[in-house]
């Protein structure tokens, strides 16, 4: 279980499984020699993908305790011939479960952009073939240019893109669409991080001040110092502790050079204030500090 107190919020990694991802698309141009020393591929070629959304809580004078759940993994809508690339895990609901989270009690939903692999249990199909929200009292956030592209995506990434995920909560109000910059409830806020998509949003968790403040110098150069006070979820902008590498982007990514700009960007903040970054596809280490070694290297380790 992976959990831990950030100032006034508790965070939680919840998983919906793994599925199988073809190494090459994981890694884009990233020789096989480099990337098979980070991940494990099988004799189809296929490496591990993991699907983490993050549960955070929230207790707040102006608006009480609040539960918040950003990503909702693949969740159980595909068709047969997706199930066939990628299985179904569909789990998150029972682990959410098994923590004693029932879908009632989810406030806020956020979804970082729309692909079928992080905004599957949006919504699911009742015996009637209706579709229904899965969080039926939550309010559901996703990045309202993502929206605007999937109803007309690119042949490149159409099949990424599942109307039913989102289509009826944003036709019956249930889903705001955001602009980027928006403060969803007090400490949790979206920034657009463009390069896997044009609008891909992550989601900055601020528990408080920062109770160690030390120069951007420094924490450049030093591994090991106290954690900050600050997480992101940074979604497929870095989507596992093997793409922390500013050049290990994923074949998919529509932009790769923007990604890598965004990363720069991220860094360039999240290193010297010290932030958990937290990975929607690493299989093992669900969040991390990324810091850069003695020899500059950027490494992740463990929160
Ligand atoms: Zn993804």
């Amino acid at each position: 279980m992976h959990r831990l107190t950030l100032g006034d919020f508790e965070l939680s990694i919840f998983s919906d499984g793994t599925y199988p991802l073809d190494g090459g698309a994981f890694f884009g141009v990233v020789p096989k020699v480099m990337w098979s020393k980070r991940a494990v591929a099988d004799e189809r070629n296929y490496v591990t993908a993991g699907l983490n959304s993050l549960v955070i809580r929230t207790e707040h004078p102006r608006t009480g305790k609040q539960t918040v759940l950003v990503e909702t993994g693949m969740g159980n809508k595909l068709s047969e011939r997706m199930v066939k690339f990628y299985g179904q895990p569909a789990k998150l609901l029972d682990n959410l479960s098994a923590a004693g989270i029932a879908p009632e009690d989810i406030d806020i939903v956020i979804n970082s952009h729309l692909h079928f692999d992080h905004c599957g249990w949006n919504t699911v199909r009742d015996k009637n073939g209706k579709i229904l929200p899965t969080f039926p009292r939550a309010k559901y956030y996703a990045p309202e240019g993502e929206w605007q592209y999937a109803r007309q995506p690119s042949e490149r990434d159409a099949i990424s893109y599942l109307p039913e995920n989102y289509d009826p909560l944003v036709a019956s109000g249930q889903m705001t669409l955001l602009k980027g910059g928006e403060e969803i409830v007090p400490g949790i806020t979206v920034k657009t991080f463009r390069g896997h998509t044009a609008h891909m949003q992550g989601v900055i968790v601020r528990g408080g001040q920062n109770p160690h403040p030390i120069s951007a110098k420094n924490a450049e150069i030093r591994v090991g110092q106290p954690q900050g006070r600050t997480a992101c979820y940074i979604s497929d902008l870095i989507p596992t502790t093997a793409h922390i590498d500013l050049t290990w982007g994923m074949g998919f990514d529509l932009y790769p050079l923007d990604t890598i700009d965004s990363k720069k960007q991220y860094y360039a903040q999240a290193i010297p204030e010290r932030w958990l970054t937290v990975f929607t596809h690493d299989p093992k280490t669900p969040w991390a500090y990324i810091e850069k070694d003695d020899a500059g290297t950027l490494v992740a380790r463990a929160a």
